[in-house]
């Protein structure tokens, strides 16, 4: 069997990649979410092992020198990172992987494992940005400013990507990573299995 394909969908902070993250699982029920590891405290509705795992400074320090996580960051003063074991599990079992992470972390995975694929989240525009991180209501007036001089800076690194999705309107853009998910999957050098399959006789 092929290995599954890694799928990470990076951006800036209220690109809405959580959203767009949240309905692909929705219309593509075998893809496997990965659930990041955090220092961050949960936010109201969040459920542990489901929104995140969250773990304390010292625990995830201790993570990072084990080097139990594909890849990690900090992330507006909160440590964030990605369990490796269970992503590579799913992956050698044949199933599709999404990451939704920042771009620090989308760059580390690109240098680890560059057989994934790469999509990055654009915004309709700043404006919208501000807009979508002010109306979660969670975040101060001080972080919402940090977020968006980050944002704006981020928008550099679309390049670096293989792919760049417009989230102008959730459906749209979770059709085109549909599209490319599908695509990316009938690659030649990810059907070797079938390939060898079809010349037994
Ligand atoms: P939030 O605190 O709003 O849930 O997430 C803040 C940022 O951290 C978002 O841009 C999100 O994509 C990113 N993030 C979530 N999990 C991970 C992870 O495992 N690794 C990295 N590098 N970023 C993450």
């Amino acid at each position: 069997m092929d290995n599954g394909l890694l799928v990470v969908i990076s951006g800036p902070s209220g690109a809405g990649k959580g959203t767009i993250c949240k309905r692909l699982k929705e219309v593509m029920k075998d893809l496997k979410v990965s659930v990041s590891t955090t220092t961050r405290k949960p936010r109201n509705g969040e459920v542990e092992g489901e929104s995140y795992f969250f773990i304390n400074e010292d625990d995830f320090i201790k993570k990072i020198n084990n080097n139990e996580l594909l890849e990690h960051a900090k992330v507006y003063g909160n440590y964030y990172g990605t369990p490796k074991e269970e992503v590579f599990k799913q992956l050698e079992e044949g199933n599709d992987v999404i990451l939704e992470i920042d771009i620090q972390g989308a760059l580390q995975v690109k240098k680890n494992y560059p057989r994934g694929v790469f999509i990055f989240i654009l915004p309709p525009s700043l404006k919208e940005l501000k807009n979508r991180i002010e109306g979660r209501g969670t975040d101060s007036k001080e972080v919402i400013l940090r977020r968006m001089k980050c944002a704006y800076d981020e928008l550099n690194y679309a390049f670096e990507y293989d792919y760049v999705v417009l989230n102008d309107d959730v459906e749209t853009a979770v059709d085109k990573i549909q599209c490319i998910i599908k695509a990316e999957k009938n690659r030649a050098v990810r059907k070797k299995a079938i390939i060898n399959k079809i010349r037994e006789v």
